[in-house]
């Protein structure tokens, strides 16, 4: 064997291996192997079920990574939804399977003139992870409301779309300590300026 054979017999897997090692550890597929599927219970959640139901079906059409489906039994959902006569509050999340969300969905902003099935739509991207947003456009569901009761859209856009399936995309809960906090939203317009 000559020199110069027994040189490139050395390099030609030394930059096999070089190349191999630069490009497969960060362009793995970024889609779970399998979707989040997070359950929920309605039972008490009275007057909201036609909005939940509508809710639960515009996020599903919008997101790819995770999937709410009603649970088999109360005790077995991650997360409820229950009517209550305040403000609407929810858990911010990203809740995951396992976990104890919880979405009051308040009285007081209905009564405010706000549309019910955006107000659940909201409170629900709470449970998947996104925080407000009352600056934002009627086209946004984390504006709230913000745009004035005359925005009655349910539906998230597609930046939040991508937050949530951002949020679900290990499939797998961070690993954090500490519970969640609750978001509290006061669903109302009027400027308290102390005259009527
Ligand atoms: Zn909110």
């Amino acid at each position: 064997m000559s020199k110069r054979i027994a040189v490139l017999a050395a390099l030609v897997p030394a930059l096999l291996g070089a190349t191999a090692g630069v490009a497969p550890a960060h362009s793995a597929p970024r889609a779970p192997a399998t979707v989040v599927t997070l359950t929920y219970d309605a039972g008490a959640a009275g007057p909201w079920a036609d909005s939940i139901t509508q809710a639960v079906q515009n996020w599903n059409d919008a997101v790819h990574n995770v999937r709410l489906e009603p649970a088999s039994s109360p005790g077995a959902a991650d997360y409820v939804y229950e009517a209550t006569s305040g403000w609407p509050q929810t858990t911010l999340g990203p809740i995951f399977p396992g976990g104890s969300g919880d979405v009051q969905l308040g009285q007081q902003a209905v009564d405010e003139g706000y549309d019910a099935t955006r107000i659940t739509a909201h409170e629900t991207g709470h449970i998947l992870g996104l925080p407000d947003d009352y600056s934002g456009p009627c086209s946004e569901l984390m504006s709230g409301h913000g745009p004035g009761t005359s925005c009655t859209n349910a539906k998230p856009d597609a930046a939040e779309a991508a937050q949530v399936d951002a949020n679900y995309a290990s499939g797998l809960a961070p690993t954090r300590h500490g519970h969640h906090q609750m978001v509290i939203d006061i669903w109302s317009g009027r400027v308290h300026s102390g005259s009527h």
